[in-house]
């Protein structure tokens, strides 16, 4: 798998470096480049990594109930496609910016890239908080948002899926708009245009859960090799919504023990273990994990979560939660990244020099879109597999990606991290090797 082939007849392209240093795409891009330097990778392909391939920002107004009009601003960035069509989620939060969509769309290269998946990176949204508006106009909106998109997504050429702030129900109503609005679509039955969807509109069993339970599938595999096993394991979460639940009941399931949560509603700990399904029901009643009460269990500080003592922190949130201050206070031996980009660069070393093991997000959330390329698979074939089924192909697929990273990390002699990017980079290279670049 070691790459150190310069190819003299195609030299580096010119590439602009990030105008805000400080960006999570300068981020993102940071890390794909480390990637690339530790294989030696070909200039053009770093230089081609270093930009979104296309970038599309719509602006669309949308009735509310009062029947006034609000415009809106969306968002779809499409990264890369060599390994397949452009493939991402589609985020509606108020903070949805330009920038940060670029980010976490080349982190979907990478992460496609990792678990060999057949598909290239993008990511979307709308700059909205979903939570001030009526179902009816948040249906409104994606199909509006949708309509706008027009010909720039399709099932064969970019696959939207949820991410924060949207679910199957949004997923559904794209899935429909683009089939009215496509004379094809229909009748072709274009359902795998978006992935996500309700298991009544052709989801799959297990897309709810699967990117916790990929992050599951990935510690069991790697804990090992740190001498810890899950029965007992002292985990703590930081985000209890679609990826952090799934991924501590999956946990709970192997006998792992939720010690600390924090979500944007407040911080919980409980010395011998939280009751994960209990905390679930009233996490979904309410909205969030305050207010929830159990023997054992006390409400506490943000600084004191973060330093409550465990075997494995697992960001689960929103990116660039861990800054350098909250890489000081951990007290854990691996943290897993659940969510995309929550540690900062600095953090990363500072959590390195601190003998932190990290576990790469393009590998330990990878299990999201590993579910809607099985997804996107039963679609195409008009078939729909069992729970069983789909967990068992997860679990392979990502157990694999897990093993290259291992592999890679002993290979190279360095961390998981950039072990995780010299693996996505080197098959990405070896596409761009095999097929030349046009003309
Ligand atoms: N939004 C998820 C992610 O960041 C899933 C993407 C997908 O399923 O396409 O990985």
């Amino acid at each position: 798998m070691v790459l150190r082939t310069e190819q003299p007849h195609l030299p580096g392209a010119e590439w602009r470096a990030p105008e805000d240093p400080h960006s999570l795409f300068a981020m993102a891009i940071g890390a794909i480049h480390r990637g690339c330097d530790h294989i030696a990778a070909p200039a053009y392909v770093k230089a081609i990594l270093s930009e979104s391939k296309n970038e599309l920002i719509v602006h669309f107004p949308v009735r509310l109930d009062t029947g006034q009009y609000r415009l809106f601003r969306g968002y779809r960035i499409q990264h890369n496609n060599i390994l397949g069509p452009y493939k991402g989620g589609m985020r509606y939060h108020p903070d949805v910016s330009l920038d940060d969509v670029k980010a976490l769309a080349a982190w979907m290269t990478v992460k496609c890239a990792l678990a060999r998946l057949p598909f290239g990176g993008a990511k979307g949204g709308v700059a909205v908080d979903p939570a001030t508006l009526s179902p009816e106009e948040l249906m409104r909106l994606t199909r509006r948002f949708t309509s706008a998109l027009g010909d720039n997504i399709g099932p064969e050429f970019d696959i939207p899926a949820p991410d924060a702030g949207t679910n199957a129900q949004i997923m559904d109503w794209m899935m429909d708009t683009y089939l009215n609005t496509h004379q094809s679509g229909n009748r072709l039955g274009l359902m795998h245009v978006v992935t996500g969807k309700s298991l009544a509109c052709g989801g799959s069993e297990g897309r709810e859960k699967a990117t916790g339970q990929g992050l599951c599938y990935v510690l069991l595999e790697l804990l090992p090799e740190f001498r810890l096993k899950p029965e007992g394991l002292r985990f703590s979460l930081l985000g209890f919504g679609k990826v952090g639940a799934h991924a501590a009941a999956a946990l709970a399931g192997h006998g792992a023990k939720l010690i600390a949560v924090m979500d944007s509603s407040g911080a919980l700990a409980a010395p011998t273990g939280l009751p994960v399904e209990a905390l679930r029901r009233h996490a979904s009643r309410t909205g969030g994990i305050a207010g929830f009460s159990a023997p054992g269990v006390s409400a506490v500080g943000r600084e004191e979560f973060y330093r409550t003592a465990v075997d494995v922190f697992i960001p689960a949130a929103l990116e660039r939660m861990v800054d350098t201050e909250v890489a000081a206070w951990l007290d854990c031996r691996i943290v897993a990244e659940g969510g995309n980009g929550p540690v900062t660069t600095e953090a990363l070393d500072l959590l390195q020099r601190r003998g932190i093991a990290v576990l790469p997000a393009i590998l330990c959330n990878a299990g999201g879109v590993i579910v809607s390329y099985l997804e996107w698979v039963q679609n195409k074939a008009g078939v729909h597999w069992e729970l069983a089924r789909v967990d068992r192909e997860l679990r392979k697929t990502i157990v694999l990606a897990a093993r290259r990273v291992r592999l890679a990390a002993h290979q190279y002699e360095t961390d998981l991290v950039t072990a995780a990017y010299c693996v996505a980079v080197d098959h990405l290279t070896r596409s761009y090797q095999q097929r030349g670049i046009f003309p």
